[in-house]
């Protein structure tokens, strides 16, 4: 059903008043669609919404976002329901970190902690030492006692990590983002080349190439800060991470241009096809009917809450 942007207003309404009546509250990740993120209680990348879990009172939580969060926010809040709009929304990047696979890894290297990137499966999480965000990889990696460490799942993030912290080898699963990898050099050459006063922020789920040639490489709340402050001296900033971050950035600072990769710029779109199957009727569904409930076995989030806790503990 395609909605016209009155019966958008409408439909959030009906959202809101349904929010209420429920004592629901609705997360949702910066790369959701503009009209969902409007009626959120609170929008953040992993690490905001993995901590805002801990700290919700409703009966309800409505996550928009992909599986892995709403299971991260079921494992914080095991007593409280937590519903997905679409419960389809997966992420490429954890389906390819299986719980086998990342035993293989730590029999090859029996001391080696390992270290999750959140964007992973509630059973993988129960296999690792620590989980961590992009916006927390650098403080949490330095924190582990090992001197080896084994990264889970994304290469990119792994690579970010190699060049910021000193005296640890960092052993990285082959895991990456089928959407932030699309992007290559060669598109951010034409990019500069477009606007050759522009400076490049890039996610660390670029490719190593990209994090090499940009300004800045941070996580989205860090991409965020750094593309909307006054102090950058920029009339215009290049991102390279998903489409979707340019809602928040527009409405922080409406004063400076954001180029993400388009087809009008002749680069294609950077769009997590995953985190868009989830729409503002899928959001008034799933409340409506408190469908799509996310369930994990007892034995499931007692274990992977403990590198999450310690995660949160750490940071
Ligand atoms: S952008 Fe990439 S890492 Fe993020 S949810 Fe989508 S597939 Fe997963």
């Amino acid at each position: 059903m395609l909605l016209k942007p009155k019966d958008y207003k409408l439909l959030q309404e009906e959202i809101k008043r349904l929010k209420r009546e429920k004592n629901a509250v609705i997360l949702a990740h910066y790369y959701q669609r503009p009209e969902i993120q409007e009626i959120a209680d609170f929008v953040g990348d992993s690490l905001d919404l993995a901590r805002k879990a801990t700290e919700v009172s409703a009966d309800i939580i409505l996550f928009c976002g992909v599986h892995f969060m709403g299971e991260t926010a079921k494992i914080l809040n095991p007593d409280k329901r937590v519903l997905l709009p679409e419960p389809k929304a997966g992420c490429a990047m954890a389906d390819m970190a299986t719980k086998e696979a990342v035993l293989k890894l730590k029999d090859m290297y029996p001391n080696a902690w390992v270290v999750s990137y959140v964007n992973t499966t509630a059973e993988v999480k129960t296999i690792s030492d620590v989980c961590c965000t992009s916006a927390n990889a650098v403080k949490i990696v330095e924190k582990v006692p090992t001197d080896e460490i084994i990264f889970v799942p994304d290469k990119g993030l792994a690579y970010h990590l190699s060049k910021k912290v000193r005296g640890k080898k960092i052993i990285p699963f082959e895991g990456f983002c089928p959407d932030h990898y699309l992007f290559t050099a060669d598109m951010l050459q034409r990019l500069k080349e477009k606007y050759p006063d522009a400076p490049v922020g890039v996610h660390p789920e670029t490719p190593p190439e990209i994090q090499d040639r940009a300004d800045f490489v941070g996580s989205t709340s860090q991409l965020l800060r750094w593309a909307t402050s006054t102090e950058l001296k920029a009339d215009r900033v290049i991102i390279i991470t998903e489409i979707g971050l340019q809602y928040p950035l527009q409405k922080r600072n409406p004063y400076r241009g954001y180029i993400f990769p388009t087809p009008d710029e002749g680069v294609g779109y950077l769009f997590c096809s995953q985190m868009k199957i989830i729409t503002l009727e899928k959001v008034y569904e799933s409340l409506k009917e408190e469908k799509n409930e996310v369930d994990l076995p007892e034995e499931v989030i007692e274990k992977a809450n403990l590198s999450i806790k310690r995660m949160l503990d750490w940071s």
